[in-house]
């Protein structure tokens, strides 16, 4: 098989954030927004990228990638194969168009989408099994070593692990996963996402700040990671002592969360997600006033919980509300952010999708 169309999601983590580098628990799910790929393999050993979401073209030989070689964001893509080619899988030339609807940096991880996207479909067309837990790993790598983003291996696990009307248990430590039912509707709830349009602020520095505050707190404890702490330890210096209670008490939260959402008990997680919020805000201090005011606007309109989503900074805020509420608490989020002078917020609702997968007709023996 020459070519081929693939698709990847982007995601919404329901609550674990900023665990998933403390070895720690997340609970993403996937969205039905995808980055899709459309694929042909090449004998020039080129790889050549184009995406309708960016502007140029770019054409790198394979002998050429290596970390800092290519920037912007042909970085996502050729990471990938530069990150697969070190791991000694036989991947030759591409031609790759980009597509998709994810939307760019608003915290739903369109990098990840793009990249398991592109590691699916490269593996796939030159024969390489890779399952994919490997893909999550390899693909993390790409964005950690290649475009130079420490993340942790959420983003690309729930990308390529999550499944339709489950939430995804993680354990970062282990990769163990859990499918957990998660399917609103017949419930009478939704899942009321807003992206607050607030310009991503400082990302990238305080991101690994956080990651530096973390690691020294758990060498100051003589821990492997803070995933190995049951009480936040108050000898640390302030900030360090602030930031382990956020990650002690989230770890918590998520595994709290799960198993609420196993014994069917849905709308006790709200507050377990205002709690998160109020963490992220006062001990992590990863939140920008546009997530703060649409928390605090959905809770007053009679949302059960909200929370900000992703890295923070900026980015998305989710809310679990009645489905009856989902209105009124849009309206509240549009008049808060009116009366502030921010940006109009997109509001819409997100429902639980499918891990990347291929997404053309595949004619049966034909290659
Ligand atoms: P997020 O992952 O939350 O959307 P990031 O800053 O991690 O935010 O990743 C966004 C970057 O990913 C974009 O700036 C761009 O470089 C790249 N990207 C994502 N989707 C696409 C796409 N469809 N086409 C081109 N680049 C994309
Ligand atoms: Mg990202």
């Amino acid at each position: 098989m020459r070519d081929g169309v693939f698709e990847a999601p982007g995601r919404i983590n329901l609550i674990g954030e900023h665990t998933d580098y403390n070895d720690g628990f997340v609970l993403p799910i996937a969205l039905p927004h995808v980055v899709r790929i459309t694929a042909a393999r090449r004998d020039d050993g080129v790889l050549r990228v184009a995406s309708r979401q960016a502007q140029g073209v770019a054409e790198l030989r394979l002998v050429d990638l290596a970390p800092g070689a290519v920037t912007g964001w042909v970085a996502y893509v050729a990471g990938v194969v530069w990150a697969l080619r070190e791991e000694g899988h036989p991947i030759g030339g591409f031609g790759l168009m980009v597509d998709g609807n994810v939307p760019l940096g608003a915290g739903l991880s369109s990098s990840a989408a793009l990249e398991a996207a592109t590691a699916l479909a490269v593996t796939e067309l030159s024969g390489v099994s890779l399952d994919r837990r490997t893909l999550a790993r390899i693909t993390q790598r790409a964005e950690n070593d290649f475009v130079g983003m420490p993340c942790g291996i959420m983003d690309q696990s729930a990308s390529l692990l999550a499944r339709e009307r489950h939430a995804l248990l993680l354990d970062t430590r282990t990769m163990a996963t859990e499918h957990i039912p998660f399917d609103l509707a017949p419930a009478g709830l939704a899942l009321l996402v807003v992206d607050t349009k607030a310009p991503h602020r400082l990302v990238d520095g305080e991101y690994a700040a956080r990651r530096r505050d973390c690691h020294r707190a758990a060498e100051l404890l003589g821990v492997p990671a803070l995933r190995d702490l049951d009480e936040p330890d108050q000898d640390l210096p302030d900030r360090l002592a602030r930031r382990v209670r956020h990650v002690v008490a989230e770890n918590a939260r998520v595994l709290e969360v799960a198993e609420l959402l196993r014994t069917d008990r849905i709308r006790e997680i709200g507050p377990l997600l205002t709690d998160s919020h109020t963490s992220l805000r006062d001990d992590y201090e990863v939140t920008v006033p546009e997530l703060d005011v649409a928390v605090d606007a959905l809770v007053a309109a009679g949302a059960l919980g909200a929370r900000m989503t992703g890295g923070g900074f900026g980015g998305c805020v989710i809310s679990l509300v009645e489905d009856t509420a989902v209105e009124a608490c849009t309206r509240a989020v549009r008049a808060a952010f009116a009366d502030k002078n921010f940006t109009t917020p997109d509001c819409w609702t997100a429902t639980a999708s499918a891990g990347a997968r291929r997404a053309d007709h595949v004619p049966a023996g034909v290659d």
